[in-house]
């Protein structure tokens, strides 16, 4: 199926997050430009520590203390109707906007259901908050369908949560996340507690559902061979800011950025010949100490002159002409520079 891939639906804007106020403040997120364009899905990678999980919380305006937005925007573009930032929302308009609109499964959402309602009480809730006008008899055939999609027969609805496996409560989350058909799905890391070929499954599941129900998603790992496989498009994050964005196939064929590079050769290869894999030498960035320039340089196997001095911004390379691709990267900077 074709998709219009070039109609936003998220814009974030040079979004900024600290964690602290004052002298003993972090900046966890740092001048984060993104698109997440409709009816795709949109990895988003890195280390832990990287960034990941605040961006998420923070564009959806559910960063808990001491985080806090220190600046950008974030446009949604609703179906049909005015685009709006989502910083600029009342907390009654919050409300709504989540589930309906944008719906979130967090890092471990698994353990979040509720242990003592059943799995089709608790669903039938989310559906009542949101669409009242619906009669009971809609809400159930609603929530029994949506639980078929993402793979729970009907007779487990009556399930407490602690009566289905991991993989299953996985999927009622998920399936708790689309039950409003939001325009956009924010998941991150929904998967890492489950094993591998759980994980693919259930991705595979939503990349169909995707395709059916036509929302977006920004899915978020740490786990790129996912991503490779299931997503359009991929950014990569390093320190607080994105290193790199391309589409997925291309940044499979050659990541610009040697981070990319680095994440990309911490696994096997999907097909093909094999890769050698080398992964990323020393550690993740302090972010009470950030390295000046490129904060990678200090782990960089490429590092050279500006590195250490000056950050390279975030840009269309010059050598990949029509891929439209991103990199921060002195590498491709300079390139850009010689024309
Ligand atoms: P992971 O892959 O482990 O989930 P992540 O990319 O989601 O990592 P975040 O959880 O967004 O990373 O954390 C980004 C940075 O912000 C980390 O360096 C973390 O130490 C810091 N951080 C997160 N929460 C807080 C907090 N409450 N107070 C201070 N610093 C925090
Ligand atoms: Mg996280």
């Amino acid at each position: 199926m074709q998709r219009d891939l070039k109609a936003p639906v998220l814009e974030i804007k040079n979004f900024n997050v600290d964690y602290g106020l004052g002298e003993e403040s972090v900046q966890a997120v740092r001048d984060v430009t993104l698109t997440l364009h409709r009816g795709e899905v949109l990895g988003l990678a890195g280390e832990s520590g990287s960034g990941k999980s605040t961006l998420a919380y923070g564009i959806t305006r559910l960063l808990p203390p001491p985080g806090v937005i220190s600046g950008g925007s974030v446009i949604y573009h609703p179906p049909g109707d005015q685009p709006y930032d989502v910083m600029a929302l009342t907390n009654a308009e919050l409300r709504a906007f989540r589930w309906a609109e944008t719906s979130i499964v967090f890092q471990g959402a698994m353990n979040s259901l509720n242990p003592v309602h059943k799995v089709s009480t608790q669903m039938l809730d989310v559906i009542r908050a949101h669409e009242p006008q619906l009669s009971q008899q809609a809400r159930v055939a609603r929530a029994q369908e949506m639980l078929k999609l993402v793979g729970i027969s009907a007779d487990r609805m009556d399930a407490f949560p602690h009566q289905l496996s991991g993989g299953m409560r996985q999927r009622v989350m998920i399936g708790m996340a689309l039950v409003l058909e939001p325009q956009v799905v924010i998941m991150d890391e929904p998967t890492t507690a489950l094993d591998v070929v759980m994980q693919r499954q259930i991705l595979a599941q939503l990349v169909q559902l995707r395709e059916r129900i036509g929302f977006s998603v920004l899915f978020i790992t740490h786990d790129l061979s996912l991503l490779v496989e299931f997503s359009d498009r991929i950014a990569i994050m390093y320190g607080g800011r994105i290193v790199e964005s391309a589409r997925a196939a291309d940044l499979y064929k050659q990541a610009l950025h040697p981070y990319s590079d680095g994440l990309l050769h911490s696994f096997p290869a999907l097909r093909g010949p094999r890769r050698e894999l080398t992964g990323i030498p020393g550690s993740p960035p302090d972010l009470g100490a950030m390295p000046s320039g490129c904060a990678f340089h200090p782990r960089c196997p490429k590092a050279f002159d500006p590195c250490a001095d000056t950050m390279p911004l975030l840009e269309a390379p010059t050598t990949h002409p029509g891929e439209d691709r991103n990199v921060a990267c002195w590498l491709h900077a300079v390139e850009r520079v010689r024309g």
